[in-house]
C-alpha cells in the first residue's frame, strides 16, 4: 500500500440502484448488495439484456426517485408547506386586520399552489422513469454525447450527461439520462446501450441499468 497516491481512477462501478461502489475486481452482473442489474463497463459490451417485464426494481431505488433524491419534489413540498403555514397564518389575521389577513391568504395560497404543482410534476417524472424501467418495451440504443453538466453540482462534482438514442419501428428516438459516477467519463459516442421505452409513449424511456 502506497501512501499520497492519487486515485486509480473510474475503475469500478457503482450501482446505480442503491449507490454502493464495487471495486474493478469485484465485477459481477448484479449488485451483491440490492440485486440490482449493474451497468456494463465502458466499451462495446452492451452487457446482460433487460429481463423480461414486468420487472422488479430495487425497493430503495423507487423510494429514492419519488422522495429523497428527487429535487423537485423536495423543493415543491417546501413551497407547499410554507404556503400553506401562510394561508393558515392569513385566515387569523382576517379576524384582526382584514386586508393584511387577506393578503397573507393569497400569498399562501399562490405559493402553496406552486409548490404543489412542482411537486406533483417532479413526481410524474420519477413515476414514468419507473413505469419505463418496470414494464418498458426493451431496445438496442446508441450513445451519443457524453458531457459533465455544469450547472448542477454535488459536494464540488457535476453530474454525466448522456444522450442517446433508439429505433422504434424504424423510427429513432431520443432520449437522455444523468450519472454521478465518474466512469462515465470513459464512455463514448457510438456505444451500445440496452434501453426500456414505455410502448404507448417511446419518448419516455431509461437506459437500462441506469446510469449510476
Ligand atoms: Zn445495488
Amino acid at each position: 500500500m502506497q501512501y499520497g497516491m492519487m486515485p486509480a481512477g473510474p475503475s469500478g462501478v457503482t450501482c446505480p440502484w442503491c449507490k454502493h461502489y464495487w471495486p474493478s475486481t469485484m465485477a459481477a452482473a448484479a449488485c451483491a448488495n440490492c440485486g440490482g442489474a449493474l451497468p456494463a463497463p465502458p466499451g462495446p459490451s452492451r452487457g446482460l439484456a433487460p429481463p423480461p417485464a414486468p420487472r422488479r426494481l430495487p425497493e430503495r431505488y423507487t423510494k429514492d426517485l419519488l422522495s429523497s433524491k428527487n429535487v423537485g419534489a423536495l423543493v415543491g413540498t417546501v413551497f407547499a408547506a410554507f404556503g400553506a403555514l401562510f394561508a393558515v397564518l392569513g385566515l387569523g389575521l382576517c379576524f384582526v386586520l382584514l386586508p393584511l389577513g387577506l393578503g397573507f391568504f393569497a400569498f399562501g395560497a399562490l405559493f402553496g399552489t406552486i409548490g404543489g404543482l412542482v411537486r406533483s410534476a417532479a413526481r410524474k417524472s420519477a413515476l414514468r422513469q419507473i413505469d419505463a424501467l418496470t414494464r418498458g418495451f426493451v431496445a438496442e440504443g446508441q450513445l451519443i454525447a457524453v458531457r459533465q453538466d455544469f450547472s448542477e453540482t454535488l459536494n464540488e462534482r457535476n453530474p454525466y450527461r448522456i444522450d442517446y438514442v433508439f429505433y422504434v419501428n424504424g423510427q429513432p428516438v431520443g432520449g437522455s439520462t444523468k450519472g454521478w459516477d465518474i466512469v462515465n467519463a470513459l464512455r463514448q459516442p457510438g456505444e451500445p446501450l440496452w434501453v426500456v421505452f414505455v410502448p404507448e409513449d417511446p419518448t419516455i424511456s431509461s437506459v437500462w441499468p441506469p446510469i449510476g
